[in-house]
This record gives C-alpha cells, sequence and structure tokens, in this order.
C-alpha cells in the first residue's frame, strides 16, 4: 500500500479531531485547506560557472489571521506537498499558543552541504526576490523564520534582500524573525524551540496522575532521555532536559547513533562532534550504524527533533519509551499514532511541542514593529511602582526595612529584568498556558493528547472565522 502524502497525514489527524467539534463541514473544509502554493525555478551560477536549476516553494495555508507565518527549510525532501503539511501545521500551531497568525512555511530543495556559502547567500537572495516579486513576503503579509537546515544567518540575508526592495523600509525588518541578535533579533530566538520543548515536556512530567497512568514517577529529574537530531532543537531541548536532571542516554544523527545507559554528557559529546565532525565513535558509547534503530532502545522519553516520518508503522510497537515528545515536525505518522495511543504511550503532539519559535518570533515581530526593545519604556516605572508598594507596607506596619535591602531591591528590578528574562517568562507562561488548556480537552474527551490539541486549534480557527463575519 502507498503510504500517505505528508499533507494527508496531516489531514487524517485534523479528521480525527474533527468529528469533536460542532462546526459545519464546509467550515471544516476551509479550515483545513492550504489556501496558496508558490512554486518557482531558477538557475543558480555556481562557483565553478557551471548552472543548476533551484526549485523552491512557500505554501500560505490559512490567511483567518495575517500575516501567515512559518519557518524556511533547506533539505533535499521539500516538496510542495512538505510545505503544504508544514504550513497547516503552523496554523494549527499559532492557534494552540494564541499568536495571531495564519500558518505558511517555505522551502528550497536542497542539500545545504553541497553549495558554498557565497552560493548559499545568492540562492537565499534570489529566493526572496522571487517571494517579493509574488507578494509573498512583507511584515504583514507573510513572515519567514529559520527552520531544518537554516539559521539566523539565512534570515539576516533575506531581511537585507527585502529592506532594499521594500517601499516600507521603516517596517522591513519584521519581514522575517530570527534575525541575529544586533541584527533585528530578539535575545533567546535561537534555543526557543528547543526551551519551548523543555517547558512543555516539564509541564506533561509534573502531573502525577498522568505520569502513573504511564508507570512513570513525576518529575523530570532522573529521566531517561534518547534525542534524534543534535541540530538547533535538539541541542537545545536535551541542553535544557540535561540541565533539569534529565540523563541523555542515546543520540541518533543522520549518520548513525549513540546509547550509554550510564549517560551521555552532552557537552561531551558536542566538544568530541567538533573534534572529529561526527557523534560516533564517542568513549564509552556503543554506536548504532543504522540511525533509526536508536529510536528503539529503552528510554523514559524519546525527543524526535530531526525530520518528518520517523516513527512509522514499521517501527512503532518497537518503540520502548513511555513518552514521545515531538521537538520535530511530522515524526509519526498517522498510523503509528494511532498504534501507539492504543499502547498507552503519551505523545506530546508537535502542533504543541514546538511553539516555542514561533512564540519567540512573534515578540521578536513586535519588537520589530514597534521600533523599541521589550522593557525598555516600562522597566524603571514598574521599579518604582514596586518601591511604592513597599514603602506603603513599611508604614502599614510601622517598621522601616533596611535601606540597604530596598535599594538591592530597586537595583534588580531595575536592571535584573532583562530583554532575555522578559522573553524567557513570555515563553514559559505560553507553553505552561497551553500545555494545561490541551491537557484538559483531551481529559474532558477522554482521548491523547494530539486530538486535543487538534480541537483546541479548529475552535480557535473557527472563532476567529466567525468573528471577522465570513462566515455564519
Ligand atoms: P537543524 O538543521 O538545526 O537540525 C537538524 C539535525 O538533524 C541536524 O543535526 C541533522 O544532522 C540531523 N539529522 C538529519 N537527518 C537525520 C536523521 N535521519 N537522523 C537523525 N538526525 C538527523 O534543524 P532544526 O531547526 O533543529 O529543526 C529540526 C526539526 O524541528 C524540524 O522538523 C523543524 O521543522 C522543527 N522545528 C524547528 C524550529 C526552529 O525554530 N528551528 C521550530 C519549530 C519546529
Amino acid at each position: 500500500m502507498a503510504s500517505k502524502s505528508f499533507f494527508a497525514e496531516v489531514n487524517t489527524m485534523f479528521d480525527r479531531s474533527a468529528i469533536y467539534t460542532k462546526h459545519s463541514s464546509g467550515l471544516l473544509s476551509q479550515i483545513k485547506t492550504c489556501n496558496s502554493v508558490y512554486q518557482m525555478s531558477f538557475p543558480l551560477v555556481r562557483d565553478d560557472g557551471t548552472i543548476d536549476v533551484i526549485h523552491a516553494y512557500r505554501a500560505e495555508h490559512s490567511q483567518h489571521m495575517q500575516p501567515t507565518k512559518g519557518g524556511i527549510r533547506y533539505a533535499p525532501s521539500v516538496s510542495a506537498d512538505e510545505v503544504m503539511a508544514l504550513a497547516a501545521l503552523m496554523s494549527y500551531k499559532c492557534a494552540i499558543v494564541d499568536v495571531p497568525y495564519g500558518g505558511a512555511k517555505g522551502g528550497i530543495c536542497i542539500d545545504r552541504h553541497h553549495y558554498s556559502q557565497s552560493e548559499l547567500e545568492r540562492i537565499t537572495r534570489r529566493y526572496t526576490f522571487e517571494l517579493a516579486m509574488k507578494n509573498f513576503i512583507g511584515p504583514g503579509v507573510d513572515v519567514p523564520a529559520p527552520d531544518y537546515g537554516t539559521s539566523s544567518v539565512e534570515m539576516s540575508w533575506i531581511f537585507d534582500t527585502y529592506r532594499s526592495i521594500t517601499d516600507n523600509p521603516l517596517d522591513a525588518l519584521a519581514c522575517v524573525t530570527g534575525k541575529p541578535v544586533g541584527g533585528g533579533g530578539v535575545r533567546g530566538r535561537t534555543e526557543a524551540t528547543g526551551r519551548g520543548v523543555f517547558f512543555g515536556v516539564r509541564e506533561a512530567c509534573s502531573i502525577e496522575e498522568d505520569m502513573h497512568a504511564i508507570g512513570l514517577e513525576k518529575g523530570v529529574e532522573g529521566k531517561r532521555i534518547i534525542i534524534q537530531g543534535l541540530g538547533n532543537v535538539g541541542y537545545h531541548a536535551a541542553l535544557y532536559l540535561e540541565e533539569a536532571g534529565a540523563v541523555i542516554v542515546g543520540i541518533a544523527e543522520y549518520d548513525g547513533g549513540l546509547y550509554n545507559p550510564n549517560g551521555l554528557r552532552l557537552a561531551d559529546v558536542v566538544e568530541h562532534r567538533k573534534e572529529t565532525n561526527s557523534i560516533l565513535n564517542f568513549p564509552g558509547a556503543t554506536n548504532i550504524k543504522d540511525s533509526i534503530l536508536t529510536l528503539e532502545m529503552e528510554c523514559d522519553i524519546l525527543v524526535p527533533a530531526a525530520l518528518e516520518n520517523q516513527i512509522t508503522s514499521k517501527n512503532a510497537h518497537r518503540i520502548q519509551a513511555k513518552i514521545i515528545a515531538e521537538a520535530s515536525n511530522g515524526p509519526t505518522t498517522s498510523a503509528a499514532d494511532q498504534a501507539l495511543s492504543e499502547r498507552g504511550t503519551m505523545i506530546i503532539p508537535d502542533v504543541y511541542l514546538n511553539a516555542g519559535g514561533v512564540t519567540v518570533s512573534y515578540f521578536e515581530w513586535l519588537r520589530n514593529l514597534s521600533h523599541v526593545r521589550h522593557g525598555r519604556i516600562s522597566r524603571r516605572r514598574e521599579a518604582h511602582n514596586a518601591l511604592r508598594i513597599l514603602e506603603t507596607v513599611q508604614d502599614l506596619v510601622g517598621k522601616k526595612f533596611d535601606p540597604k535591602i530596598l535599594s538591592n531591591i530597586e537595583s534588580s528590578l531595575v536592571f535584573g529584568a532583562s530583554e532575555a528574562d522578559l522573553v524567557d517568562s513570555g515563553l514559559e507562561d505560553t507553553m505552561v498556558g497551553a500545555y494545561h488548556e490541551i491537557q484538559q480537552k483531551s481529559r474532558s474527551h477522554n482521548i491523547d493528547l494530539r486530538t486535543g490539541a487538534f480541537i483546541t486549534a479548529i475552535d480557535k480557527i473557527a472563532m476567529e472565522y466567525s468573528r471577522g463575519g465570513i462566515f455564519p
């Protein structure tokens, strides 16, 4: 039997959840359809003078809110179907974490390792130009961000290209997020997705009843973790989980996996990769030749953080993890999802768990549009207010605080909450609040977290349509 396309997989999960809602079939069809896909091809003159034809895409899934928002990925797997699926996930993700965007996604079908830095720059700038020519980019239209195979470097090229051709240079910084700090970016964006994964996993593990139901103790501490993909998201998720006392026992990369039941120190593995260009042959660990088999090793939490279609009906029955924390997009097929859920595996779904990136991108976009650093205007005022409250408390209790204590409190209020602190607390608040919303939804319907998350998204998008008066 031919396997389903990625977009069909997302729609299967949508349909499974839509039956729990009361929306008309017409409205549900509008919510799940992908509104527009721009497919483009252009030539790249390579450093050696030969010509490559580059194929690229941008999908805008839904304009129920504008702008649309979603990453840009550079990978050989990129296709129209892949960007449509990822754009749809973005619409649902933004709704779940209450970030006011429709979903979009872009991609360039290349293996970035085959191109020099200057070739990548030319590809990125031409791609941006093509998007701009068709009105597929702009602060109020469609705002890209980093994804698999891209980083702040590509985002700064996108900004620079867009700025040079727009007739609205004042807001040009807000045409893309994930830019470097100092180049219009916000502190905390690079680590945001992995940090959000950590907050989501921590929240799931904090509910004693849910942990006991799957045979685990409450809390992250001591949990054995396997990570697939030690890139931006995987590395940062591993870092914060390790800091919270979890033990990384396995890591899978594109060229093989590592396993050590006694634990792998993340910093040492990263250092080893720097020296040898591979995670393999790490002292004390066993190499796993076929990388995908790493996912089947013993652990409590499996964190896929590479690409889609990694847990399928072929390997789902051999997964030993009690929790699958989907840091990547679409790692589990709908068939595997059903089999695992029936077996009692807890899946913390991608559509919620990796929303940290877009949440902090939203903070960056707001900062770019308001042309002021978060906290710049209000911080000193808030510090004065807090001091006034303390002075009132002094008067009420009839006792003076030590002036040193007051001055320490004042300086920590004025200088303490940096932009990074504000971004991090905004991210934590978002991920914690959204987890409890989807957890309660799934509990009230006695269904899995993914279905709960999709119902939440569908209801919120439907509400936007009715609020706009577009549909009755
Ligand atoms: P990345 O390019 O930084 O890292 C991906 C890592 O996966 C690399 O280290 C790569 O070598 C490794 N990898 C590739 N193929 C593999 C394989 N077959 N087995 C094991 N490892 C493999 O990408 P990223 O930004 O970390 O994105 C990872 C996933 O997270 C993607 O699904 C992406 O859509 C999703 N995501 C990313 C962000 C973000 O902010 N970057 C936000 C939301 C979701």
